[in-house]
Parts: C-alpha cells; structure tokens; sequence
C-alpha cells in the first residue's frame, strides 16, 4: 500500500486545506450514508494512503490521519470503519489481482460491503497455522466445512477473509489458502457470543458444504499463509495506532447493518453526543480524561495518584515519539509488534487508574443507555461508563491479533534472532502432525 515519501507530499496544512475543500463542496448531512460514503470513498478520501489507481491519494499514514482529522473537525460523518478498510482492502491491494482489486476495494472505500476476518478456530489461535477447516476444490469451486470463532462482527459481515486447508499432505504453513468469501449463502450459520461488557462483539460461524469460487482465491492456492501475515501485520500496526476508528464515523458498513440508507448527518450529532467509541476509542484522550476526573474529585493531590498519571503520561508520550520516528523515516524492527503490546499496556494501566479514581463506584456497570442514565445521576458522573466499559474489556486487545505472548515470541525470533523452539511443522505434512483438538 502506497506509503509515500512524506518530502514529496504536499505540507500537511495542505492536504488538510485540500480535504476541507473538497468537504465544503461535497459533505450534506441530508445524503443518505450510503451515497455519503459513494461520494468519499470514490473521491480517494476514505482511505487516502491507499494508491491513488485503487482509491486512494498515495498519502503517508501521518497525511491519513490529518484527513480523519480534518474530516472530524469539520463535522462530516467519516470512512466506514470495520474490518473491510482496517484489514481485507490493504491485504487485497497487496497480493490481489486487478480482477481481485476491481471486484472488492470500491465496496470496501464506500462501505457497500462489510467484511470479517475468519481465521481463529477452537483449536487454532496463537498456533493459527494449526488450522482445520477444510477446503475440498470441486470443479472452479472450493467446498469448505470446518468451524471458526472469535469472529468480529461476523453477524454484520459480507465477506470474510476466511483461511483454510487446502492441502494437508504439505507442511502446515504450505498447505493453507486464503479466500474472499461470501457469508450470505446457504451452509454459514453465524451464532453470536456474549461478552462481559454485555455487548456480542463476536461469533462463532459454522460453514457446512458452503461455496467459494476460485477466483476469489487470494493469491493462490497454497499462499494463504503469507497473505494472511500480510492481514496481521495491517492489524497489528492499525491496533497499535488505536486503529479502526477511521475519522468521525459511527455508521456501520455493508448490507446487513441497515445504516447505508439514513440520514449521514444523524450519525454526526450522534457521535458529538458522546459515549459509542469503546475503549479503543478512549485511549487517544484517557490520559487527559484521568486527569481531569482526578481533578475533580480532589485526588489529583495524591501523590500516588499523581505519579500514577505521569507513568502513563510518560508511556503515551514513548509511543508518540516511536511513532514520530517512524514518520522520520527510521527502521525500527519489529515495531508493529512492539506498537500492539504498548497499546496493551497503555489500556491496563488506564483502566487500572481509571478504577482507582472512581473507586467504589466502578463495581456498578450499566449495560444499556436506560440503565446508565440512572447510574450517571446517582453518581453523577456521567464518565463512570467510559471506565467500567474500558475495564470490561481491557483484557481483549492484549488477545485479539495475537497474543501478548505471541508478539514477543515474534520479537525473540524475528528481530532479535533468538532460536525458534524446536519443532517439525516445516518438514512433515500437516496430517501427520500431533492437532489441538
Ligand atoms: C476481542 C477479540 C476479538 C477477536 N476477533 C477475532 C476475529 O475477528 N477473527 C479471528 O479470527 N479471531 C479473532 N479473535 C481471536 C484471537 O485472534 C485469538 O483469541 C488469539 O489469537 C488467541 O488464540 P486463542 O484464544 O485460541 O488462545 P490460545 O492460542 O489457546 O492461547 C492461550 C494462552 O496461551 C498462550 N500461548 C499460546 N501459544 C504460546 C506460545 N507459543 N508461547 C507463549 N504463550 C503461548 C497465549 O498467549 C494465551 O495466553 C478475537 C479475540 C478477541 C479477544
């Protein structure tokens, strides 16, 4: 994906400039979000780092988050978020073929399709190479049967970017495909899973005899293996960068959510009401938020408290300054790894704090709006659920795109050279090797 020499680029003050022209020219609350997003996406403005042949402005990271930016300030709904522009278009722009870019990257930019990401199964999770599901080729068709789970937004998805087996008389890594694959035929059944924040952020999907077509093989049969590490390090790096919360947007893509059709600007006053976001969504300003909570209810004289915020000052500041280096153009090995498991850390300590300060309180959690009016006015602190949502779900993003532990064996291994444990994955067929069950 087109990560330009920043030099090159126009000063930032212009692409902002330049995206608040286009605004004034484009942006309508009364358009419907589908035809908002039409507008955006084909204009190369919901995902500007992406080349400017395949939706994009060939913009550097630092100039994309100055167009979220910009379109945020200006009061415009922003790009359709989710998985679709996070994960499967970048990884599709890489290793697709034009026919493979044509047919899935304009629904991605302009939200038409939403996408999950089919890879975790019972028995393969920081061991994914390990999995099972099984693809059997059937004339220019693959029939797939096998079970996937953890899927984000599976219930909402189109597309998946679904990984499967399709040999295994290869080494594990060799014998694994990875398909565009459609989530609205007969044989998928999607079965929610409810999580501890209340919400059913995940499923488990089941793909009984379903359907993929050759052509929505990715890179060929027997890839799969790279293009899905390609996925994992767009997610890693878009973790790291509180990713997927591309600019202001709070609308949901693709054909099920039912959002393609109402008012854009609803979405807009929606979002400036606050609340929504998650925790992802609250790392950028918590340190601020902690401070200004621990002002208000005194405890900002603590000096335990205090030192407590300047440590997680001090961390949000290390990961700017990585983040400012990279922009300078530095080579810093392994640092979507190193990015991902500061974002970790960063929300543990936030959340950590953030229950110190409210104290007593954070033992109440409401898990609807109704409820948690209620429990701002026996409170009366309307930022309670902010920090009770965060500590609900504060274990996930040290799991989701591989764990914590994985990324530091990846940091051994890869970047400091340590040896690899031994085993025969990459000599014997994947069949004779001992599975998770
Ligand atoms: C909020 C959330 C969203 C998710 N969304 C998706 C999604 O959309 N799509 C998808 O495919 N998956 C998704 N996942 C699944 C996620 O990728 C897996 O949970 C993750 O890869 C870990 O796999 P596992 O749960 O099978 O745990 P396991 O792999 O069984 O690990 C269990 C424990 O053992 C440790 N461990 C395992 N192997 C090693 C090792 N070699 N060295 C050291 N420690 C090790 C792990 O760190 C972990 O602590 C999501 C998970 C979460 C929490």
């Amino acid at each position: 994906m087109g990560m330009t020499d920043t030099a090159s680029r126009p000063a930032t003050d212009d692409v902002t400039a330049e995206v608040t022209a286009w605004l004034e020219e484009n942006w309508d609350p009364e358009l419907t979000v589908g035809e908002w997003w039409e507008k955006l996406g084909t204009a190369g403005w919901a995902a500007p780092t992406w080349s400017k042949e395949w939706y994009g402005h060939d913009m550097s990271r630092e100039e994309g988050n100055r167009v979220s930016k910009a379109i945020r300030d200006f009061g415009a709904l922003g790009a359709p978020g989710g998985l679709g522009l996070l994960l499967a278009g970048p990884t599709i722009a890489v290793h697709g073929t034009d026919e493979q870019k044509q047919r899935y990257l304009r629904d991605i930019v302009t939200g038409q399709k939403a996408w999950c990401q089919l890879f975790s199964e019972p028995g393969a999770g920081s061991d994914l190479a390990g999995l099972q599901c099984k693809a059997m080729k059937d004339g220019d068709e693959w029939i797939i049967n096998g079970q996937k789970v953890w899927t984000s937004g599976g219930h909402y998805a189109d597309l998946g970017m679904l990984l499967a087996r399709t040999d295994p008389d290869v080494p594990k890594h060799q014998g694994i495909s990875y398909f565009a694959f459609e989530m609205h035929q007969p044989g998928v059944e999607v079965r929610p899973l409810r999580e501890m924040t209340g919400r059913a952020l995940f499923n488990e999907v089941f793909m009984t005899d379903a359907r993929v077509h050759d052509d929505a093989c990715i890179a060929g049969q027997g890839n799969g293996w790279k293009v899905a590490n390609t996925t994992l390090m767009f997610e890693r790096a878009g973790l790291g960068a509180g990713g997927g919360e591309a600019a202001g947007g709070t609308a949901s893509p693709g054909t099920v959510a039912g959002d393609l059709d109402k008012r854009a600007g609803d979405f807009v006053a929606r979002r400036e009401g606050g609340g929504g976001g998650g925790a992802a969504g609250l790392l950028g300003g918590a340190s601020q938020l902690l401070v200004e909570m621990a002002k208000q209810s005194g405890q900002i004289k603590d000096p335990m408290i205090r030192q407590a915020l300047m440590r997680l000052h001090t961390r949000n500041e290390i990961a700017r300054f990585t983040n400012l280096r990279l922009k300078a153009g530095a080579d810093l090995p392994g640092v979507g790894n190193i990015a991902k498991l500061t974002m970790s850390q960063i929300l543990r300590e936030t959340r950590d704090l953030g229950l110190r300060i409210v104290g007593p309180a954070g033992t109440l959690h409401a898990y609807n709006s109704e409820d948690r009016k209620v429990l701002d006015e026996a409170t009366g602190n309307p930022l309670l659920g902010m920090i009770t949502e965060m500590a609900l779900f504060s274990p996930g993003p040290s799991i989701y795109g591989g764990t914590d532990e994985v990324q530091h064996n990846i940091i051994g291994e890869r970047v400091l050279g340590l040896p690899k444990e031994p085993n025969n994955d990459r000599v014997m067929a994947f069949k004779d090797l001992p599975k998770n069950t």
